[in-house]
């Protein structure tokens, strides 16, 4: 097998990022439940697409791309969060957005104006519309151009969470503890088939929970992404739908708020001064509480909870 390191990545985020036991919660769960801040991960309001960047743009600026793209809804923290990178790497990003969400100068969009970032905004539920017009435009340009998909979900992106399984589990070691659960949110699958890799050839101990938050068909996407990053790795290990657990968390539908996604960000906000987004930390870590709530947790197991950013987006959205 081949190690992450094998792979080219620029530096981009502040790793590794801090695991925290969050005291109040784990009394009112009745179990040990850790944070993993992702959401302090460095660059732009901080997130978890900044560990796939690091692998996707080192990729680009390998393939001698000055232009990038990406794409997502017009609150999109991935976009935001590339264009930041782009901004630091010298490469020049281009939004192409799907025109569905919040389209005013708030939240996300407010940051891409202070960046200076070129945002277009397409009227279409097809991503591979958009995909076709990043090619019309890069080829107008007549410069070389690098693509990344909605969420920066591809094998080359989803090495960022088997990276960062491979963090947790050294952090595990120095801190003496080991982690049972892991829950985190599903929105376009890499950071959850990455830690689900992850899991597989770091942390044999925990079992990954992706907190659906969206109807999209992710149990084909788990694998997919899976199956694509262990052969990336030439990891010797049977991708299948027995390695992790998903569940619907989406409530009224994608990026609409939910009452029990409401009713978990108010509840980490009271008890630990920590914010989470409507999104979907908020619905992820409802799905934890629902979990806790139908006794899924052991008084004695360490729970952890991936907080995977999205502050960008709070400002933006109706709750
Ligand atoms: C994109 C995003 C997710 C979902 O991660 P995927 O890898 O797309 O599944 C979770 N939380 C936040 C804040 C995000 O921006």
């Amino acid at each position: 097998m081949k190690s992450l390191n094998d792979f080219p990545r620029v530096e981009l985020g502040f790793f590794p990022t801090p695991i925290r036991r969050l005291n109040n919660i784990s009394r009112i769960l009745g179990t040990n439940v850790y944070i993993k801040r992702d959401d302090l991960s460095g660059l732009g309001l901080g997130g978890n697409k900044i560990r796939k960047l690091e692998f996707l743009l080192a990729d680009a600026l390998a393939q001698g791309a000055e232009v990038v793209f990406t794409t997502g809804g017009a609150q999109s923290n991935h976009a935001m969060l590339t264009a930041a990178s782009c901004c630091k790497l010298g490469l020049e990003p281009i939004l192409i957005l799907m025109d569905r969400g919040v389209t005013e100068k708030k939240g996300n969009l407010l940051l891409e104006s202070l960046m200076g970032t070129e945002v277009r905004f397409q009227d279409t539920d097809s991503y591979r519309e958009i995909y076709a017009e990043m090619d019309r435009v890069g080829t107008e340009l007549g410069r070389p151009y690098y693509k990344i998909p909605c969420g920066g979900s591809n094998a080359l992106g989803t090495l960022g969470y088997v990276a960062c399984a491979e963090e947790i589990s050294r952090q595990e070691k120095d801190a003496g503890l080991s982690f049972r659960h892991i829950i985190c949110a599903e929105g376009s699958g890499g950071t959850m088939a990455g830690m689900a890799l992850g899991a597989k050839l770091f942390l044999p101990e925990a079992r990954v929970h992706g907190m659906m938050v969206s109807e999209d068909p992710f149990d084909q996407i788990t694998l997919d992404l899976m199956q694509g990053a262990a052969d990336l790795l030439e990891a010797d290990v049977a991708i299948n739908a027995d390695n992790y657990d998903l569940r619907e968390m989406w409530g009224p539908g994608y990026a609409i708020s939910s009452e029990e996604g409401a009713a978990a960000v108010t509840m980490m906000a009271e008890n630990e001064g920590i914010f989470l987004d409507p999104v979907y930390t908020g619905k992820a870590f409802a799905g934890l509480i629902a979990m806790a709530r139908e006794g899924a947790f052991a008084p004695d197991d360490n729970v952890l909870f991936i907080h995977t950013g999205g502050a960008g987006g709070l400002f933006a959205v109706e709750m």
